[in-house]
């Protein structure tokens, strides 16, 4: 579904579908080229990061393998709770590889720097992230980002992977969830 498919239940549309596409397409030819002799491993962080992995992995030229890992930080709720809780574990062993985060958005940022040192333990080459969103006035901890698809206000937004209770993921583009909607 499309923004204007629920306009009645969203705000602002902050990033359409077609701007993630470009932007994608940008990305993963740069990541082609940085990584051509590396190791590379992909791994999601779901269950937001569906959708940009999907779309992201397929937009590279080459063969990458993935795994995926579940965290929650949030709950049913808006703010992060800053505390990290792994609901399902990697299946690959990182010894020597080259990791590449694939997050959907950067807030706080307390989840990755703390996937971050989680996987950096496990003796993985290189760790490196790219978050489809990043909120820049919401940083709480500093999280070096190798990759950025947009820098968007402190606003709770939904789509693109992104849900608000469990809905929204299927929404193409990204926008402002309307107040109305919470209550
Ligand atoms: P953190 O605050 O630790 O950087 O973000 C943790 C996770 O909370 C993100 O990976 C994402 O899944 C979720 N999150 C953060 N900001 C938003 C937002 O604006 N909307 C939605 N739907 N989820 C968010
Ligand atoms: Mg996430
Ligand atoms: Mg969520």
């Amino acid at each position: 579904m499309r923004a204007a498919d629920i306009s009645d239940q969203l705000t602002d549309v902050l990033v359409t579908e077609e701007q993630i596409q470009a932007r994608l397409r940008d990305i993963a030819a740069q990541v082609a080229v940085d990584y051509a002799d590396k190791n590379l491993l992909l791994v999601g962080v779901l269950k937001g990061a569906v959708m940009v992995m999907a779309d992201f992995s397929r937009a590279l030229p080459t063969v990458a393998p993935m795994d995926w890992m579940a965290v929650s930080s949030y709950g049913a709720g808006t703010k992060s709770s800053g505390v990290v809780q792994i609901r399902k574990d990697l299946d690959e062993d990182l010894t020597d590889r080259d990791v590449l985060i694939v997050e959907d958005i950067i807030d706080s940022g307390l989840t990755l720097s703390w996937l971050l040192e989680n996987f950096e333990s496990r003796g993985a080459a290189s760790v490196e992230v790219f978050a489809l969103l990043r909120k820049p006035d919401a940083a709480k901890v500093h999280v070096e980002c190798k990759y950025v698809g947009f820098d968007i206000p402190n606003e709770f937004v939904v789509g693109y992977g992104l849900d608000y209770a469990e809905r929204y993921r299927n929404l193409r583009d990204v926008a402002v969830l309307a107040p109305h909607v919470y209550a």
